[in-house]
């Protein structure tokens, strides 16, 4: 345990699964209180029965400003600050973009993009009080798009640059900004493709390599976290080594 954390407040959104729920367990060890939020409160309940510090629930729909913003106020009001916030709720509705269901693609950008965005928004007056950390998680499509994949690479395209220039602005004020950007993870991500083209290529490539676990991206949380206040890790591109 790196004594840097001990106390400090987190809040990870998309904490029901995959890397939200492995860098919830990760920070909880390191001694932080944790809010955890998502839509399937289920999830997030048996969550904080494992995890080994306070882990506070929060029904949280990204997509939806007011939720966000009880989310934050929430966070506040039960732990007095707010010194962390890993923006990682996501989905990847991966197909091609002729004949594509455009309803996914609003349901993309409002979750990654939008969702991402207004988060920080209403996180930032406390992040400033408290001279914290944004933990954006973004992804290799965020620096390279490719082929059935140009909404969700839209998206984290999007993440990164409004990330940069949110570095920018809040950098002299003491508040970090670290860009995550993971290759492929075993998680539930691409369980919700809906063309199953797309999701039998998703399970074909999952096969063929030894993918990345969600606590190897929860490793690069704290890594990033656990720094020095002086040292900022903007970005960690982090891929399987079997991903060409
Ligand atoms: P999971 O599907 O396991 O987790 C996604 C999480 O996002 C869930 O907790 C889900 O919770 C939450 N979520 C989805 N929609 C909303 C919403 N409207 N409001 C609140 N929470 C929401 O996938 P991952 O763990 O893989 O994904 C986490 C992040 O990592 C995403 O941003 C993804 O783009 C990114 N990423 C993943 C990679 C991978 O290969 N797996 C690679 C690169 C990046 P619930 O449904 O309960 O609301």
């Amino acid at each position: 345990m790196n004594d840097i954390l001990n106390g400090k407040v987190v809040l990870v959104t998309g904490a029901s699964s995959g890397i939200g729920e492995a860098t919830v367990l990760a920070l909880s060890a390191e001694g932080t209180r944790v809010a955890a939020g998502a839509r399937r409160g289920d999830r997030l309940e048996s969550l904080a029965r494992k995890a080994p510090g306070e882990v506070l629930t929060l029904d949280l729909d990204v997509t939806d400003q007011e939720s966000v913003r009880a989310a934050v106020a929430a966070t506040v009001e039960r732990f007095g600050a707010l010194d962390v916030l890993v923006n990682n709720a996501g989905v990847m509705l991966s197909g091609p973009i002729a004949g594509a269901d455009t309803t996914e693609w609003t349901r993309m950008v409002e979750t990654n993009l939008l969702g991402s965005m207004h988060t920080v928004h209403a996180a930032l007056p406390h992040l400033l009080e408290a001279k914290g950390i944004v933990v954006q998680v973004s992804s290799t499509s965020g620096r390279i798009a490719s082929a059935y994949n140009g909404v969700y690479a839209a998206t984290k395209f999007g993440v990164n640059a409004f990330s940069e220039a949110l570095r920018q602005e809040v950098t002299a004020q003491g508040v970090r900004v670290v860009i995550i950007e993971p290759g492929f993870v075993a998680t539930e991500l691409a369980g919700h493709i809906t063309d199953p083209t797309m999701r039998a290529a998703a399970g074909d490539m999952a096969a063929s390599m030894r993918t990345l676990q969600p606590g190897d991206i929860a490793d690069a949380v704290v890594y990033a976290v656990t720094q020095p206040e002086h040292v900022a890790v903007n970005e960690i591109l982090i891929r399987p080594t079997d991903q060409t």
